[in-house]
């Protein structure tokens, strides 16, 4: 009895059986592929660490943490640098126009304080137009001034139509309030990675760069004199091949407007890179301006 009776039961079973070890196995497949898909995914982040200023991920190793980073050890014409003893030249001075903007989006990537900027806003240098993409800021600065550090640096980015990359650096020191930075600091996001669009707001990258604390209509307006010379992304990669136009009359803010930024964003410098073939040019035509 038990086998006869047992026997349309065990069939039964065992298909069943095998349906649900298929269906696991199924599954198993199907996770594995889920599961391989996302560790391709998350692979890349986990794999390198992120580079930063701390001693284990900061300038002295920013090569070690990825291979595209190699320039930042190899590279012979790297920035910041310090600016001494310059060659005086006569170079024509830098037409640009950069307009007042009424709102912003404005970014703690976790590196720096950075403003987009809309179109429309360029420099002239050598013939070649950039617009200008972006202004950010390090504490202390980048560039020092025969071996002196400031207590800020300001790099508005610009790009030209083929891609080249022309930085001005501004140099601030501690001074007076500027009103100019007002909007911006207004509005610094404190969270790494936080972003914030702020509408009815006045930036003027005008107005930040001007030495006088005033600005006028007139169009192209002309960069105050400034050092020049060729170099490289101050973060990586550390790409080179872009042109720097370090104004050589630094620009003051209050204590009080150095301290909230360095409240969020803490020593995000790069130290200086040796100078090797480079050519470092001033010019002092810009003077007039
Ligand atoms: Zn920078």
């Amino acid at each position: 009895m038990n086998n006869f009776a047992k026997s349309p039961n065990y069939l039964v079973r065992n298909t069943r059986t095998q349906i649900v070890n298929a269906s696991i196995l199924m599954m198993c497949i199907l996770m594995c592929m889920i599961g391989c898909t996302k560790t391709r995914g998350v692979m890349p982040h986990t794999e390198k660490m992120e580079w930063g200023y701390e001693a284990e991920n900061g300038p002295d190793v920013w090569a070690q943490l990825s291979r595209e980073y190699v320039l930042c050890a190899e590279g012979k014409h790297q920035s910041p640098i310090d600016l001494v003893n310059p060659t005086p030249a006569k170079l024509p001075a830098i037409p640009y126009e950069y307009y007042s903007t009424t709102s912003m989006n404005i970014r703690n990537n976790g590196h720096t304080i950075e403003v987009a900027y809309p179109e429309g806003n360029w420099i002239e240098v050598d013939g070649t137009r950039f617009q200008l993409l972006q202004f950010h800021f390090h504490a202390p600065s980048e560039h020092t001034v025969a071996g002196k550090p400031f207590d800020m640096e300001m790099h508005l980015v610009h790009k030209s139509e083929d891609g080249n990359l022309a930085v001005v650096g501004l140099l601030i020191e501690k001074g007076s309030h500027n009103v100019a930075f007002d909007p911006v600091w207004a509005h610094l996001p404190t969270a790494p990675g936080e972003m914030q669009h702020v509408e009815n707001v006045t930036v003027d990258a005008r107005l930040m760069l001007s030495l006088n604390g005033q600005v006028t209509d007139e169009a192209p307006q002309y960069l105050p004199s400034c050092y020049r010379y060729d170099g490289s992304l101050t973060t990586p990669p550390c790409s080179e091949g872009v042109k720097w136009l370090v104004l050589t009359t630094p620009t003051e803010i209050s204590e009080a407007q150095i301290s909230a930024f360095k409240a969020i964003i803490h020593d995000n410098s790069r130290p200086v890179q040796p100078l090797n073939e480079r050519k470092l040019l001033v010019d002092s035509t810009g003077d007039e301006q």
